[in-house]
């Protein structure tokens, strides 16, 4: 295809196959795109489901499926019509590579609720046809307008999740006013959780991280967090009742929604962001007493990205990695299921030069 040219990535040739070494089209960059050669990308859970096929209802996943959606990494050409970047600059992309760029959502800065949005990987794929390829490659070629810009403070390896877990935390942080002198909790300790804690100290609330087991206490401490209440501890749980301002739920397994509900002061918000397989039981009471609420949040906007990552330069925040080669990612799929990572692990693309 003269429009297209060969990229190296790792993919899934089914939901049951491993992850291996393949060759993959990319699309020459047009007018508006940026080619960027990928540095690092981030393993987030959605990588490992989209490969499997676990959200076949929703986003059944075509094969071969390349994932990755955490990508940092150095521009090296640029369309004629592109301002905002040159060969060299820093860059990043996440979730979403293109949106209509017109609609409401479009408007409002919110192209993640676009109904035409693409996502970075399994996505229909408007210029080569198919579906696009996401991270777990050499490079990839995006239009300008979901490039990001990574300040060069940070490391480069701990700023790729950003572009997932930082996103997924940091905007409905902001959107439900979480700042100085608030009261915020943090519902599981992985690597959403984790971000979470680092953002909610930066933004100056007082920081509760719940876990289920007392081994993250420091951990947790560490990363910014003022206390540490471990779950199942019932009188522990009391203490804390009626208190919060505001609660971040990073967890995707079945759990007791009600118990942190009953912790939310008055006008007090718990905001998913992780998704349990099974509905979650609420009782209307708990949200009737002191008009709590409970929402979901899905990462943020393009606009709203790039001001998490400056906020991020400011504050010198990256994310806690494990780096691995491209040649342990189904190993570490097999640990991501065990939680065995502290807390995201990310893949150093130069190892995919040796395949
Ligand atoms: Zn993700
Ligand atoms: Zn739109």
């Amino acid at each position: 295809m003269h429009n297209a040219y060969n990229a190296k990535a790792y993919s899934a040739a089914s939901a049951t196959s491993p992850l291996a070494a393949d060759s993959i089209l990319r699309r020459n960059p047009t007018e508006r795109d940026v080619q960027i050669e990928i540095l690092f990308c981030g393993v987030c859970h959605s990588d490992l489901h989209q490969v499997r096929n676990e959200w076949s209802e929703a986003m059944p996943t075509v094969y071969p499926c390349v994932p990755g959606h955490e990508i940092v990494g150095r521009v090296t050409k640029v369309g004629s019509d592109v301002d905002k970047y040159k060969p060299g600059d820093l860059v990043a992309v996440g979730c979403m590579v293109d949106s209509d760029h017109t609609c409401p959502r479009c408007q409002e800065n919110l192209e993640q609720f676009c109904p035409n949005v693409t996502f970075t990987y399994n996505s229909p794929d408007g210029h080569l046809g198919g579906v696009t390829y996401g991270g777990y490659s050499d490079s990839i070629v995006v239009d300008e307008r979901f490039v990001l810009r990574v300040p060069t403070n940070l490391d480069p390896a701990g700023v790729a999740p950003l572009l997932c877990a930082g996103i997924t935390t940091y905007s409905p942080m902001r959107h439900w006013g979480v700042t100085k002198g608030k009261k915020v909790g943090v519902v599981g300790l992985g690597g959403l959780g984790h971000m979470g804690v680092i953002f909610a100290h930066a933004l100056g609330a007082h920081v509760v991280v719940f876990s289920t087991s007392p081994g993250k206490t420091e951990d947790a401490l560490r990363l910014g967090a003022d206390e540490v209440v471990i779950s199942r501890k019932a009188d522990e749980m009391q203490k804390q009742a009626g208190s919060f301002d505001f609660i971040l739920d990073t967890v995707s397994a079945d759990h007791d929604i009600n118990a942190y509900l009953n912790l939310l002061g008055r006008d007090g918000n718990i905001t998913l962001v992780g998704a349990p397989q099974k509905p979650l039981a609420v009782s209307a009471f708990s949200l009737l007493v002191n008009r709590r609420s409970l929402a979901g949040s899905l990462i943020g906007g393009i606009a709203e990205t790039q001001e998490m990552l400056d906020f991020c330069g400011t504050h010198n925040i990256t994310a806690d990695v494990e780096i691995i080669p491209i040649q342990k990612i189904n190993e570490a799929y097999e640990r991501l299921l065990k939680s065995d990572v502290k807390y995201r692990f990310c893949i150093d693309m130069a190892s995919l030069k040796s395949e």
